[in-house]
């Protein structure tokens, strides 16, 4: 089981595990067992768990928590150089920059502003509209087909967002956050030590979730469950 298939067997308020997804849920775990394994999951991978809660929740907390987590390692693999500029305001410059990195990360398709303007969040385009030069999601209607003529139109993976739904996010936002903590930051020592940082705490929160998500299936499979 994945953390996802999971969290869908709580009811969000109560942590309850609700009747309908009884039915569907591993025949070996009960709610008791999922309950379990997050904990033990979470104590493993403080920081994934975190991300995960923030960015499927939308959990405040846990983004909080997440941007702290994040800052910390920020402090270990910030360059040098960046120590340099930012001085005594280091640790508050690394919370502004995970600030930034971990609001980039929970952006979701859910969400119409954070969308892509091609697919509209879709992932996938219809193969017939990148073929007319692309720019637009079919309309078949429009095109003088009838929709059933295309039950199951050849999709293929939004070449705009590259599969991911959303809207590109330029990293001149976390460059103005950051130049308001230190105005003295000019824009090509951003681009040349800081933008590098930025980018890789944004990875960083990528395979911290994943780590979450495959401590989470290890333990429910049992590998680690009855030790
Ligand atoms: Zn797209």
């Amino acid at each position: 089981m994945n953390l996802e298939a999971a969290i869908k067997h709580f009811s969000p308020k109560s942590l309850m595990i609700s009747d309908s997804s009884r039915a569907t849920a591993s025949a070996a775990l009960t709610g008791t067992d999922v309950m379990a394994a997050l904990g033990m999951a979470q104590a493993r991978a403080e920081l994934g768990f975190a991300l995960f809660f923030a960015k499927h929740m939308k959990d405040r907390q846990s983004r909080d928590k997440a941007v702290k987590l994040l800052a910390q390692i920020a402090m270990k693999i910030a360059p040098v150089t960046i120590g340099k500029v930012a001085g005594r305001r280091m640790a508050q410059a690394m919370l502004v920059l995970c600030g930034q990195a971990v609001e980039v990360y929970c952006r979701t398709a859910d969400d119409p502003h954070a969308r892509c303007p091609q697919c509209k969040g879709r992932r996938k385009v219809a193969a017939i509209a990148l073929a007319n030069g692309g720019g637009v999601v079919c309309d078949y209607a429009l095109m003088g087909f009838a929709e059933e003529q295309f039950s199951e139109p050849d999709e293929r993976e939004c070449p705009r967002c590259h599969g991911t739904g959303l809207k590109a996010s330029p990293s001149s936002r976390a460059y103005r956050a950051v130049n308001a903590l230190l105005p003295e930051l000019p824009q090509r020592t951003w681009s040349l030590n800081w933008k590098p940082l930025y980018e890789e705490l944004i990875s960083r929160c990528e395979a911290e979730e994943s780590q979450a998500d495959a401590q989470f299936m290890r333990i429910t499979r049992g590998d680690t469950m009855a030790a």
